[in-house]
């Protein structure tokens, strides 16, 4: 299917790896520039110069936290004007509900609710002006199912959907639509470290902790970053723009919902 998005342009925040990359590598596959960022070089530039030699696109690589208001207008300087934004940042960390004081919160709102409206308040105009314009939201399947243990992740992502709910009302009529993805368990290095700290609270080895979470999906496997990517740029495709405000899960079936 042609997605319709050669020559468009996007900002994939969070995407030296991981699920991030696994969207930065299906635009870029359909044709899309980008400007995709990380903290650590390295993997970054890596990233880059595979996006770039793969699949040709142009492909601009910016170091730096993105929940770091300085770095973030350094990423939103160089992206420039673009078509479309993936949101993105790394995770808060595990434990009991006791164990975190406001200075968590506020570190895990930061970087799961308030950098992803910063980002969408930044370019949303440009889009509205340009009567174009795709905003996905990397959340979780926590979002409509709590993870006990990921109490500041819970807490922050509905603070971002709510916020997604009412705002992409208001910018559908300009062309521009907002969603978000939610996704369950996927292979990636934070799988790694929910699975590590599974065998640290309970002494199983890692090839327990992944086999006790594969059995406990459906479809009894983790997810991958390439068919998360693929669902990122069809939300992203000319295709996709009477889809509005949906919270969307890769989850393998692991949310037992009938609606
Ligand atoms: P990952 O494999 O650990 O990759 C995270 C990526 O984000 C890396 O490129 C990392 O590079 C970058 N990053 C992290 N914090 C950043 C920051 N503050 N600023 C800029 N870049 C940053 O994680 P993932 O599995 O792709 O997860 C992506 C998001 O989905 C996370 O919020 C995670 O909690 C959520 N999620 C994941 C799963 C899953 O099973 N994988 C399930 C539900 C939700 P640097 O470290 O170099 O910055």
């Amino acid at each position: 299917m042609d997605l319709g998005l050669h020559g468009k342009r996007a900002l994939v925040c969070a995407a030296s790896k991981g699920l991030g990359r696994g969207c930065a590598e299906a635009l870029a596959e359909a044709g899309v520039a980008l400007t995709i960022n990380a903290r650590g070089t390295e993997a970054l530039e890596a990233t880059a110069q595979h996006l770039r030699d793969t699949h040709g696109v142009p492909v601009t690589a910016v170091a730096g936290d993105i929940t770091d208001e300085g770095a973030r207008a350094e990423v939103l300087a160089a992206a420039g004007d673009v078509d479309i934004l993936v949101t993105n940042a790394g995770g808060p960390p595990p434990g009991l509900w006791s164990d975190w004081d406001r200075a968590d919160f506020i570190q895990a709102l930061d970087a799961n609710m308030l950098t992803p409206i910063a980002l969408m308040k930044a370019l949303l105009p440009g889009m509205m002006a340009r009567k174009w314009g795709r905003v996905v939201n990397i959340t979780s399947s926590s979002i409509k199912s709590p993870i006990p243990q990921l109490g500041l992740s819970n807490a922050a992502r509905t603070g971002l959907t709510g916020y997604v709910a009412g705002t992409s009302r208001q910018v559908a009529e300009h062309g521009v639509t907002i969603n978000n993805l939610c996704p369950g368990i996927h292979d990636t290095d934070r799988a790694v470290s929910l699975d590590t700290a599974v065998t640290k609270a309970t002494g199983v080895t890692m090839d327990e902790a992944r086999k006790t979470r594969e059995a406990s999906i459906p479809a009894k496997r983790y997810g991958t970053p390439e068919e998360f990517g693929a669902t990122c740029a069809f939300l992203c495709s000319q295709h996709a723009g009477f889809i509005v405000g949906q919270n969307i899960l890769l989850d393998g079936g692991a949310v037992v919902a009938t609606v």
